[in-house]
């Protein structure tokens, strides 16, 4: 690894827990690689204590940090300026030091759509999707698919009021009008039978869930039809094995994980991220 001296840039990760984030690896590697001063810490931080973190980013003169759960809402208040992506997601997973102004920015969706189009070839555009969950996640992948302008859009959580809500917001911002359905229902299949995208964005699948799948065998797909799992711890969840059996492309989490991680990279450092680096080393981290 890089030696740490005086002149080494300071980057990082606040949450809570942070133990479980591969970004610090990830991270890390991709600056070693590219021969960068840089660091990458993990930082826990308490909600009660986030104002304060923040200032301290600040005076520490951190160039950046990325920011999880819980705090990816609470922090919009306390920041300088946030971008429209950011404000219109609700969320912000990067903060940039820009000589004491704290910038906001969110990477996920940009980070879900790269990662179709490298991992997968797929452009949304003019593509049918289904989206199962209505939480922060879905927000921020619908977002992305509705600005890319797909043909229909479904959303399926299993508080169907929360799938509802979502879609309203998504038709107030966009020209699209995404309907609602309930889990297991009749619609809900027809919908994916017809479907060219279908989106996990539940925590279904993933540990201690991870024996579990958000649809039945029941299923049926076109065989164009792509089946991408925000879940990526497994790397091949019950959803996936699923979609392999029916003949389907099964996409992991893995790839949106890692492409977010190289759209805020290349906000640290104003370098292309090496991708590939911080993969492997995002994989090796997850073993
Ligand atoms: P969240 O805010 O908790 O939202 C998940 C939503 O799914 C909740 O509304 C939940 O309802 C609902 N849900 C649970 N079981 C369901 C089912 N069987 N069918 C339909 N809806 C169901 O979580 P999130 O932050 O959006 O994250 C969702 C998943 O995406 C997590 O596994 C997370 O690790 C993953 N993720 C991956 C990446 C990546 O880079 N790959 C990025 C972000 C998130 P209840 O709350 O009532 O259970």
């Amino acid at each position: 690894m890089f030696e740490i001296n005086g002149s080494t840039k300071l980057t990082g990760i606040i949450g809570m827990p942070i133990e479980h984030s591969v970004s610090p690896q990830m991270h890390n590697t991709a600056f070693d690689k590219l021969n960068l001063n840089y660091c990458y810490v993990p930082i826990p931080v308490k909600p009660e204590d986030l104002e304060k973190a923040l200032e301290g980013i600040r005076m520490l003169g951190f160039v950046g940090v990325n920011v999880t759960i819980p705090h990816k809402e609470a922090v919009i208040p306390h920041l300088d300026e946030v971008t429209k992506l950011a404000r219109l997601t609700g969320a912000v997973n990067v903060v940039l030091n820009q000589e004491g102004r704290l910038v906001g920015y969110n990477t996920d969706g940009p980070g879900f759509i790269d990662s179709l189009k490298e991992d997968a070839g797929f452009d949304v555009t003019g593509k049918k999707v289904v989206v199962l969950g209505a939480g922060g996640a879905a927000k921020a992948v619908t977002i992305m698919l509705a600005q890319d302008k797909v043909k229909t859009m479904v959303i399926s959580d299993i508080d169907y009021e929360r799938s509802e809500k979502l879609c309203e917001y998504i038709n107030s911002h966009f020209s699209l009008a995404p309907y609602a359905c309930p889990v297991k229902s009749k619609e809900l299949y027809k919908s994916i039978e017809e479907c060219d995208l279908l989106v996990n964005a539940t925590p279904v699948g993933m540990y201690p869930k991870d024996k579990e799948c958000p649809i039945d065998n029941s299923v049926i797909f076109k065989p164009e039809t792509i089946v991408y799992d925000l879940v990526y711890n497994p790397l091949e969840t019950k959803l996936l094995k699923l979609a392999k059996t029916k003949g389907v492309k099964p996409i992991s989490g893995i790839g949106m994980l890692v492409r977010q991680g190289a759209v805020a990279f290349s906000l640290f450092t104003e370098e292309e991220a090496p991708v590939d680096i911080m993969k492997e080393a995002a994989l090796k981290a997850l073993k």
